[in-house]
């Protein structure tokens, strides 16, 4: 649309009334006509019919304006020239007309007329409003100069003086067309940028990414933008304008009976305009949430604004979700549990008793290692699941990490009923759990501590249960036990013993023993299993204790380079036929690096690879098969024995042991211990030995104890190695020197020493 144009188009002398302008023309075209009828001259004829025609030119020059305006991209360049044209034509007949009313008659009558109509048709051009002032002037000076004209060549100094009234008037003309023109130009200026105004509107509208819906007083929709119809699934077919959300939830139910978004709104918008509610997020679907903002107009209605925050509130509710809930078993997580189970202690009115029952799974763990993590997940979802299954209404139950769970009973029940629940939770969790084609089977343990005897706080009651929970699996497993004040003694205990631990190690308090490890046929020892011992005031502490506290304190790697050393240093006193045999715990294995500890004792000592073995657990092993393998075949290639200890105790499958580069499997000491009692004993044994012969490898078994058990073992089985308190207890190094000796008088540097006492037990 050429805007030039618009900017010209003359509503003045169109939009205004019509009739105003053709008057005007037709008053002329008489006027000339009654000019004809008193002078007679045709010249006035034709001058009437040419202003007619005229007349009929500017008619159609408007139809043509009409259409242009019906037409928001019209071509106004043809309009107005004709407007021009016609314009300025019919100023050059209105001042001939005038010259000749002077010139062709002395008519006072027709010399009045002429300067009415002239001036008329001035005012008329005033009207008009023609932006280009060229037009205007020329106008003005085609009417005026020819008159004034017509009257100086008269010679009527009346007509001079009424004609000298055009020089006054040509400048108000001109002054008053062209305020009229600013006039119009500033209407015309406003409406283009109200519409232009419109047209942002409408794009801010549909661009924005809330939704926006306007009401009038009647609740009657006037404006819907774009986002508002996706948010509320109107097809762009349903018309909204004028019609309320009840009407246009018809609409839409008849197409979608089962999703009426707008219902839901609407009564969404009621609550909220009614201000029944505070709250400005609703539902509107499944999983679909609006937040509402409600604008009162002053004229009645309201403008509402629809925020989609589905994302926001299910990203809310995710957060919540995991910052209560823990996340694999549903169950409250630690840290929500504590703070619920805390605020309802401290509801004393809710609480005058409570419990805390902690447990876990036995062998958890190596069931995790072994079958992997998806099969973990499995149980612990499953144990969470039962579990809740068969607690009281209102009990809290939360994990508190790994395999742990707590259990807050907001009730103070009996010592016999609390029992009976804790061998319920065990029980269930007893029953096997299906994961692919195992059934597993689980101990559980549990340790209790009752609010408000045992504990007033919950980190107390936590720390109690806890240590229950401890004594529970030191008692053997999968039972339950209460917390007692000598269990806190045994908690002191073991943080004294920690710290007396930690000062032994750093002070090279610690010895090794070692138990000697004989051929079952010749009854020759072949090797010593170094073992590690420490007295704590004067008493000896089991491995079995200290062992497990050194892994936990960190201490367990220092322990055991120094054992390896040792164990090789002693060695090398000991006759070429007698090597060593070392523990390595599953945590040394996994976190530090046992080829390189082996190395630097080898080299360090001078002792032959050969001579020295390294017991591993299947724990060891199980952890991570890939890298026990690259470990395992690295201190093969160093030259060094591996012997698989305590074999038969562990939960194997047995398809990893011929993957490993073994050399000696040991069989528990469970296998042997009643061998000699009993059928089925000898069978299982039958199998380890048979099975440990197939896969090639040197069978020892451990923890011989009788002659009897040492017959038995030699006749009837293949087994190469014995060890056990029938042949020796561990020795410290000065006898195990002298054991050694007095085996092999000619291998050994020492060979003046005699055999020791029970050198008779061997064959
Ligand atoms: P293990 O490797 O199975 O060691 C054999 C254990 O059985 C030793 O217990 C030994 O004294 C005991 N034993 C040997 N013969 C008999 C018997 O005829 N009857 C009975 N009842 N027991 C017998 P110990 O010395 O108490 O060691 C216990 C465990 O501690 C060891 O079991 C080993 O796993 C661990 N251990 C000991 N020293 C070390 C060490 O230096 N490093 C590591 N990582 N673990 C060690
Ligand atoms: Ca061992
Ligand atoms: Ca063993």
């Amino acid at each position: 649309m050429n805007k030039q144009n618009i900017e010209q188009e003359p509503s003045l002398n169109g939009s205004s009334d019509h009739s105003a302008f053709f008057f005007g023309k037709i008053s002329s075209a008489t006027a000339s006509l009654i000019a004809f009828f008193i002078t007679q001259e045709m010249v006035f004829v034709a001058l009437s019919l040419a202003m007619l025609a005229f007349m009929v030119g500017d008619a159609r020059n408007l139809r043509l304006r009409d259409g242009l305006l019906n037409n928001p991209s019209a071509d106004w360049t043809l309009w107005e020239r004709q407007n021009n044209l016609l314009s300025v034509g019919f100023a050059l007949l209105m001042g001939a007309w005038c010259y000749f009313c002077f010139t062709l008659t002395d008519n006072l009558f027709m010399h009045l007329l002429s300067i009415a109509t002239a001036m008329g048709n001035i005012l008329n051009i005033a009207m008009r409003g023609f932006s280009d002032q060229r037009i205007l002037t020329f106008q003005l000076f085609a009417i005026g100069l020819p008159t004034i004209a017509g009257a100086v060549s008269y010679g009527d100094l009346r007509a001079i003086i009424l004609c000298s009234f055009f020089i006054p008037l040509f400048s108000s003309v001109r002054d008053l067309s062209g305020r009229l023109n600013e006039l119009f130009q500033g209407i015309q200026r406003q409406s283009r940028e109200k519409e232009e105004f419109g047209v942002q509107l409408n794009e801010a509208l549909e661009s924005m990414s809330h939704g926006l819906l306007m009401f009038d007083e009647d609740m009657k929709v006037k404006i819907i933008n774009h986002t508002a119809r996706d948010i509320l699934n109107l097809e762009p077919s349903i018309n909204c304008y004028s019609r309320t959300m009840t009407e246009i939830a018809r609409i839409v139910d008849i197409k979608r009976p089962k999703v009426n978004r707008i219902k839901l709104l609407e009564n969404a918008i009621h609550q909220r305009f009614r201000s029944q509610t505070s709250e400005k997020v609703f539902e509107i679907d499944r999983n679909q949430f609006v937040e509402l903002s409600i604008m009162l107009r002053d004229e009645g209605g309201c403008v509402v604004v629809i925020e989609d925050v589905s994302e926001r509130i299910q990203y809310q509710t995710r957060i919540n979700q995991l910052a209560k809930y823990d996340e694999l078993t549903g169950l409250y997580n630690r840290s929500f549990f504590l703070q619920t189970a805390k605020e309802a202690m401290l509801d004393q009115q809710e609480v005058t008793g409570a419990s805390l029952l902690f447990f876990d799974l036995d062998e958890f763990k190596r069931i995790n290692d072994t079958l992997g993590h998806e099969a973990g997940d499995h149980i612990l979802t499953t144990v969470a699941q039962r579990v809740r299954n068969l607690l009281p209404g209102g009990t809290l139950i939360g994990r508190y990490g790994g395999d742990e769970f707590v259990i807050f009973l907001k009730v103070a029940l009996p010592e016999n009923e609390l029992g009976q629940l804790s061998q319920k939770i065990l029980e269930t969790i007893t029953q096997p759990i299906s994961y692919q084609n195992h059934d597993l089977r689980f101990g559980a343990s549990v340790g209790i501590a009752r609010y408000p005897e045992d504990g007033k706080t919950i980190d107390r009651l936590l720390k109690l249960a806890d240590l229950a929970l401890y004594s529970a699996k030191n008692n053997g497993k999968n039972c339950y036990r209460f917390f007692s004040a000598e269990l806190e003694d045994t908690l002191h205990e073991r943080l004294s013993m920690e710290h007396a631990l930690d000062f032994a190690v750093k002070n090279g308090e610690l010895s090794l023993h070692f138990q000697p490890i004989v051929c079952l046929n010749t009854g020759k020892i072949r090797l010593f299993e170094a073992l590690t011992r420490w007295q704590l005031e004067g008493k000896n502490i089991s491995p079995d204790l200290f062992i497990p506290l050194a892994e936990d304190l960190g201490l367990i790697q220092e322990i055991g380079e120094w054992t390896l050393m040792e164990a090789c240093r002693q060695c090398m006193q000991w006759p070429d036929e007698v090597s060593v045999a070392v523990n390595v715990s599953a945590v040394q294995f996994q976190v530090g690096s046992i080829t390189t500890s082996v190395r630097n004792a080898l080299a360090h000592t001078g002792l032959d690879p050969s001579r020295l073995e390294i017991e591993i657990t299947e724990t060891a092993v199980l952890n991570d098969m890939n890298h026990a393998i690259i470990v395992l075949e690295q201190l093969s290639e160093i030259g060094v024995k591996i012997s698989l200890d305590d074999f038969g105790t562990g939960y194997s499958s047995l398809s990893y042991l011929h993957k490993l580069p073994l050399d000696k499997m040991k069989i528990d000491k469970s296998f042997i211990d009643d061998i000699t009692e009993s059928e089925r004993s000898r069978t299982l044994l039958k199998g380890v030995t048979v099975l440990g012969k197939a896969l090639e490898l040197k069978v020892v078994v451990e923890g011989v104890e009788t002659e009897e058990q040492k017959n038995l073992l030699r006749e009837n089985y293949s087994v190469d190695l014995a060890q056990g308190y029938y042949f020796s207890r561990a020795l410290p190094a000065d006898q195990a020197l002298e054991f050694a000796n007095n085996f092999y008088p000619d291998g050994g540097r020492s060979k003046t020493m005699s055999a020791p006492s029970n050198q008779a037990n061997v064959a």
